[in-house]
């Protein structure tokens, strides 16, 4: 759970937004103008700014540039419709952490907010998660098998920290669908056993003899805590 500072002078925007955020059990503060958005962010509290940057009384830019010269620290996520200004945005002058193009599906927004909480709250969570020879540098996003890199897709990565972070116990399907693709959707879930491929194929995995991912019929998925003992 995050406390995020959203600033969207949008109804139509941040009205959706702020549920979706409360729904991933975030705390929402909704803030509506330029000039408020900076005060609020420079007294502090917050995990995350999610800002767009067309805002009445004082431009997103300028509230970033302001949080900046103040607060090097808070995180801040940019909501854009101005393609030609995300190098601005991103760069020295203003100093956003990321951005999301409007129009942005929310769940590709959670992700991101996600992902700046996570890379700023890392001091009190375990930086290097290790199950088998499988290691992920949480910060850095990065996953090894022995010492070799392997790249992953960001809902691949976010699949496998879910996995390995309940190493040896069965993650239900709807949890891994509800913390993984923000959905509460417990139908077909196609696109988990897409991901639970490509992830396998990418581990050096097999669905029928694995060694790492284990299906486990009508209920979830595992991620074995040991490795396999050879049959005898
Ligand atoms: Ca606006």
């Amino acid at each position: 759970m995050a406390h995020v500072l959203l600033v969207e002078d949008d109804p139509a925007i941040a009205q959706p937004l702020a549920r979706a955020l409360a729904r991933a059990e975030h705390r929402v503060t909704l803030v509506e103008d330029g000039p408020t958005a900076l005060d609020r962010a420079l007294a502090g509290g917050f995990d995350v700014m999610v800002l767009d940057l067309g805002l009445p009384g004082m431009d997103g830019l300028e509230v970033c540039r302001g949080i900046r010269r103040e607060d090097a620290r808070l995180p801040i996520l940019v909501l854009t419709a101005r393609t030609q200004e995300i190098d601005v945005v991103m760069g020295l002058r203003a100093g956003a952490d990321d951005y999301v193009t409007k129009p942005f599906r929310p769940r590709e927004l959670m992700a991101r907010v996600d992902a700046l909480v996570r890379r700023t709250s890392s001091a009190v969570v375990p930086r290097t998660l290790r199950v088998q020879d499988v290691v992920i540098h949480i910060d850095a996003r990065k996953v090894y098998r022995n010492t070799d890199e392997i790249s992953l897709s960001r809902m691949e990565f976010d699949l496998l920290y879910a996995l390995m972070n309940e190493a040896g116990t069965t993650v239900t399907r709807e949890r891994l669908m509800r913390e993984v693709w923000r959905t509460h959707w417990f139908g077909s879930s196609k696109t988990l056993d897409m991901h639970v491929s490509w992830l396998r194929r990418k581990l050096g995995d097999s669905a029928t003899d694995s060694r790492y991912i284990t299906t486990v019929r009508g209920v979830g998925l595992r991620f074995e805590q040991d490795e396999p003992t050879p049959d005898a």
